[in-house]
């Protein structure tokens, strides 16, 4: 199976069983050289999890099949346009390339708003309605000069 449209439809049907058994109605695959790598549907519900969004999950499995962290070389294909935070997990993973089904304003429609949070995200900090304050920054700066110094990190 190497055609796109293949593999969207294997995350859609994902999706559509993941309904069936309790789960959100999303799901995800990540593909490298034509080979599904990892599979994801949404299981917050389930596993009381508000992070196991299916992009996450198929981005956990592909990683622990590959045995690496670094995707750089796959593709995802998702049910629904990817939140904020499976699009910060996709820019961490460095998966270059993204199909998705739904949009965020079709997520929207069904009661799923990450549209609230990428509004967020373009707001400074003082508008945003998550409260964050500094806290010990001298003490925590500590921890990144001993990252910084040790010479045999990996680096990611
Ligand atoms: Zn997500």
């Amino acid at each position: 199976m190497d055609n796109h449209s293949d593999f969207m439809r294997m995350a859609i049907e994902m999706a559509d069983e993941n309904i069936r058994n309790g789960g959100g109605p999303f799901g995800a695959v990540v593909v490298k050289d034509g080979k599904v790598v990892g599979k994801g549907a949404n299981q917050v519900t389930n596993h009381n999890d508000p992070t196991a969004h299916a992009e996450v999950l198929a981005i956990r499995a592909a990683s622990r099949e590959l045995n690496t962290f670094n995707l750089s070389n796959c593709v995802l294909y998702t049910s629904c346009e990817p939140c904020p935070m499976c699009l910060g997990a996709i820019y961490w993973a460095r998966i270059p390339h993204v199909y998705y089904g739904n949009n965020r304003e079709d997520a929207a429609s069904i009661g799923f708003d990450d549209d609230f949070i990428y509004r967020e995200l373009s707001m400074p900090m003082a508008n945003r309605s998550i409260l964050m304050q500094p806290l010990l920054s001298e003490e925590a700066l500590n921890t990144f000069r001993a990252w910084s110094d040790k010479s045999d990190k990996i680096d990611y």
